[in-house]
């Protein structure tokens, strides 16, 4: 085969999407796995976001889209904005894209240059430094320990800032940990950035809606005006509304970096699939108190999978505040040997391992990097959970 591209030999194949293959392949073998590695909500799609995308397809809205998203969807996502986090972007300060990936992907190819460094909170979302990697600049971890509830910590961000950073990335709640920020926390973070005004902040709150017991969700545009001009606030429908296969992620930013990722965009993709973007507005401008009603059913499930874990021997578990995934302490498990002879020197063979011997699916730590931890998505029903945290514990009890 002709050769590829050197900037694909950083890039790795997500480790979800391959924990989440191998689990489908096992199962297409007969195997009866419990999947907890796909960072996707079970439930439906809303039904009034599929009636407007169908009506939108009868009448006829199924030529080329506006570049930068719908007028009619960049007026429903001004809404969403102004409503739910007091910011007001102009339709000219919004972009719609393929996912809130895509967004992170425009973002940081219409900026980055080699050389430049972006600081990830880690652990973190692994499309992020992927991303980075890709457009040919370096990433830059700066640790979010355990011993902090996995937040970041405003001295450690000052001491990975330096002259070739070119963004923050934040992503609280958090992808693996489920941690969040409080509005003091991120008025700490905001005074750190206010000394960096050449840094853009990237802020991915794709998972706003999904914080449990009261915790408030904050974001750093509305904390902080005076970062608003250098912030791009990212959001999208997948998460919130069990909309993963519509593909529709949006953001506000200023005016001219929006301009120059709607360049990027539009030689990638030309702009997202028509009718997601009627369900887009639908689910928008629609009732939400379904989403409280669906967070309190996972705040259930998190507390549900945090006490099965606790009593297992050789994890801990912290609580966290938020998202759809818990991120278990597994230190006590390193260094021993499976019921099925293998060897645990790191967390990738735990969870290999599990895979194997009791057919749970879930995703080592070190993929988001942090070890030795491994992350479930608690995005399942109970009975998987309960029969997934049944099974670790089998597991568990057999290692010597
Ligand atoms: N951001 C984070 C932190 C995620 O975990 C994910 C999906 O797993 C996304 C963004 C992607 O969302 P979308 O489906 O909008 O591309």
């Amino acid at each position: 085969m002709p050769e590829l591209a050197n900037r694909l030999k950083t890039v790795k194949v997500s480790a979800s999407a391959a924990m989440t293959d191998k689990a489908r392949e096992l199962r297409d073998a007969g195997v009866k796995i419990v999947g907890l590695s796909s960072g996707e909500p079970d439930f439906p799609t809303p039904p009034h976001a599929i009636e407007a995308a169908h009506r939108a397809a009868l009448a006829g809205d199924t030529k080329y889209p506006a570049q930068p998203g719908t007028v009619a969807l960049r007026k429903a996502v001004q809404r969403k904005f102004k409503r739910e986090n007091n910011l007001d972007y102009a339709l000219d300060e919004i972009l719609i894209a393929n996912g809130g990936k895509q967004i992170i992907f425009n973002a940081l190819f219409a900026t980055c240059n080699p050389g430049d460094e972006v600081v990830i909170p880690a652990p973190g979302w692994i499309t992020y430094a992927d991303i980075v990697l890709l457009a040919e600049a370096t990433p830059v971890a700066v640790p979010c320990p355990e011993n902090n509830q996995f937040r970041l910590r405003p001295a450690d961000l000052e001491a990975t800032i330096t002259p070739k950073t070119k963004w923050l990335i934040l992503n609280f709640p958090n992808n693996p940990t489920g941690a969040a920020c409080t509005r003091e926390e991120m008025h700490a973070i905001a005074d750190v950035m206010l000394k960096h005004p050449d840094v853009w902040i990237l802020t991915d709150d794709i998972y706003e809606h999904l914080t449990y017991d009261g915790f408030e969700f904050c974001t750093i545009a509305e904390v902080e005006p005076r970062l608003k001009n250098r912030v791009v606030t990212v959001n999208g429908a997948s998460k919130a509304y069990a909309m993963t296969g519509w593909r529709v992620g949006y953001c506000g930013g200023p005016k001219d970096l929006i301009a120059a990722m709607n360049n990027v965009h539009g030689q990638a993709t030309g702009g997202i699939c028509t009718v997601s973007q009627a369900a887009a507005v639908a689910v928008l401008d629609g009732p939400q108190d379904f989403l409280k009603e669906r967070a309190d059913i996972y705040r259930d499930r998190r507390d549900l999978v945090v006490k099965l874990l606790n009593q297992i021997p050789g994890i801990t578990c912290h609580k966290p505040e938020g998202a759809f995934y818990v991120f278990p302490n597994i230190a006590g498990c390193i260094g021993k040997t499976t019921k099925g002879g293998r060897r645990l020197e790191t967390d990738a063979d735990f969870i290999s391992a599990l895979l194997e011997e009791q057919h749970v699916a879930a995703v080592p730590g070190g993929a988001y990097g942090m070890s030795p931890y491994f992350r479930i998505s608690y995005a399942t029903d109970t009975d998987s959970l309960k029969e997934g945290c049944r099974r670790i514990a089998i597991f568990c009890e057999g290692l010597r």
